[in-house]
């Protein structure tokens, strides 16, 4: 370290010591090893609040004027992570998007809260595979325990936390909150995990502990609506009490669930009643529709008579213009009609139309992207494979984000027939247009008309 940068160091730091934390200022900086573009952005809940530009060095800089305290999250490319922020906080982060949240490290005032909250994070990652692989298959009981041992390890690293650097009461209860929900969480999903693995179905035959924390879920505090572990956790919840709701009430024939269109109604119903605070209520209905919309496998009239009742509980949703072009998407994919005219473009640069693509033959559209080298290999796997028995169908490659070069290099390295790849020119029109949330979407067509709109390349119907 030369002379000056040391000089400056150490006055940042005793300025930070003799009172700076008063101030309602926050600075929040870093440096991204390997960044994948030049920016990182701040939120605030689902709000963007700034974006910070990398210099030369690939440091970053947010200095923020009286902002609330709470949680934020940044992100980098498609990368995010959680910060928490206080007034007065000098945050530092160095981070490698090669092991994105592994290599996150905080240092500087408001640091401990946040590599308290990484580690349950990391830890969690690691205990998810244990849990699924191993806890999930336990009798209730052991299961209890198992899960209780996890939560109180961590409330007590928490507490030992708070002796060592006194965290402020709001950081303490976000730790706390994020600790509880995520095992509360896994009791949630047991039921459906045990009855995957084993067969044998639990319904109420739980501890009478089992649920304890039931009594006091908070359905109404609005600074845990986009906090991951707690969001996750009632949505969890909510399926667990509507199906166990629907089976004693409703009738649910072999443990399935094989009227969605009345268990979603029915989970819209049990929104409204639990639920008070707006914005999580407006995102939890917004859940139910897309899960329920997307799966894309129910009738029309049916996904009809379900937006007709989502608009009578929800119609000023804060997402409805979203899920009203989710509901026109998906309706416009029905089998025999057309399939959505959406412009691409092929190798020689020329426009052509979905329609014209595949007008007087059998198509199965396909998507990928070029960031994504291990799909496009196993796309490649499964069309060759396919081609080969299924003689009828011409499979035709839809290709996004991608750049020009890049794109024709792997069509050209993977011998691809360039008469069948196009090119995406608007992905985000591409996207809603055909409904793709997911990128092994794959939609098959007659003479241009839709034969199944939501299938994959590896579904039996191909
Ligand atoms: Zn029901």
């Amino acid at each position: 370290m030369n002379k000056n940068l040391l000089y400056l160091f150490l006055l940042v730091v005793s300025g930070c010591t003799e009172g700076e934390k008063k101030s309602p200022s926050v600075l929040f900086a870093g440096e991204i090893v390997n960044p994948m573009n030049e920016y990182v952005v701040l939120f605030k809940d689902d709000v963007k609040l700034d974006s910070a530009k990398l210099d030369k060095t690939n440091h970053f800089s947010f200095e923020l004027d009286s902002i609330s305290e709470g949680l934020y999250h940044f992100n980098h490319a498609r990368e995010y992570q959680y910060i928490y922020l206080e007034q007065g906080d000098s945050i530092q982060i160095r981070l490698n998007t090669i092991d994105f949240d592994e290599s996150l490290v905080f240092s500087g005032s408001g640091a401990d809260i946040n590599n308290f909250l990484l580690d349950i994070f990391l830890a969690n990652e690691e205990e998810e595979s244990l849990i699924r692989s191993t806890y999930f298959e336990l009798k209730p009981e052991e299961f209890h325990q198992q899960i209780e041992t996890l939560r109180k390890d961590k409330l007590k690293a928490l507490a030992q936390l708070n002796v060592e650097t006194p965290l402020s009461i709001k950081a303490k209860n976000l730790a706390e909150v994020s600790i509880n929900y995520t095992y509360y969480n896994y009791k949630e999903i047991y039921p459906f995990e045990h009855r995957n693995r084993t067969g044998k179905r639990i319904g109420n035959k739980v501890p009478s502990n089992f649920y304890a924390y039931r009594k006091s879920i908070n359905f109404n505090n609005k600074n845990l609506n986009y906090l991951t572990p707690y969001y996750n956790f009632v949505k969890s919840h909510l399926k667990n009490i509507s199906y166990n709701g629907c089976e004693q009430k409703c009738g649910v024939v072999d443990e399935t669930i094989t009227n969605q269109l009345h268990f979603n109604r029915h989970k819209l119903s049990l929104i409204d009643s639990l639920v008070q605070e707006d914005e999580l209520k407006d995102n939890l209905f917004r859940n139910v529709a897309f899960e329920y919309l997307l799966r894309g496998r129910d009738t029309e009239q049916n996904n009809e008579t379900f937006i007709q009742d989502f608009y009578l509980r929800s119609g000023n949703n804060r997402h409805i213009s979203e899920i009203n072009e989710l509901y026109e998407g998906i309706t416009n994919m029905q089998p025999k009609k057309k399939i959505p005219n959406v412009m691409v473009t092929d190798v020689s640069g020329k426009k052509v139309s979905l329609q014209d693509i595949a007008k007087g033959k059998k198509v199965a559209f396909y998507f990928w992207s070029g960031s994504n080298q291990r799909y496009f290999k196993d796309v490649i796997e499964r069309t060759a494979f396919l081609s080969a028995t299924k003689e009828n169908y011409t499979f035709v490659g839809i290709n996004y984000r991608t750049d020009e070069s890049t794109w024709k290099g792997m069509i050209a390295r993977a011998k691809l027939d360039t008469e069948n790849q196009f090119k995406a020119d608007d992905f985000e029109e591409l996207a809603k247009a055909l409904t793709i949330y997911q990128r092994n979407k794959c939609i098959i067509t007659k003479d241009a008309e839709i034969v199944d709109g939501f299938t994959t390349l590896w579904a039996a119907n191909l």
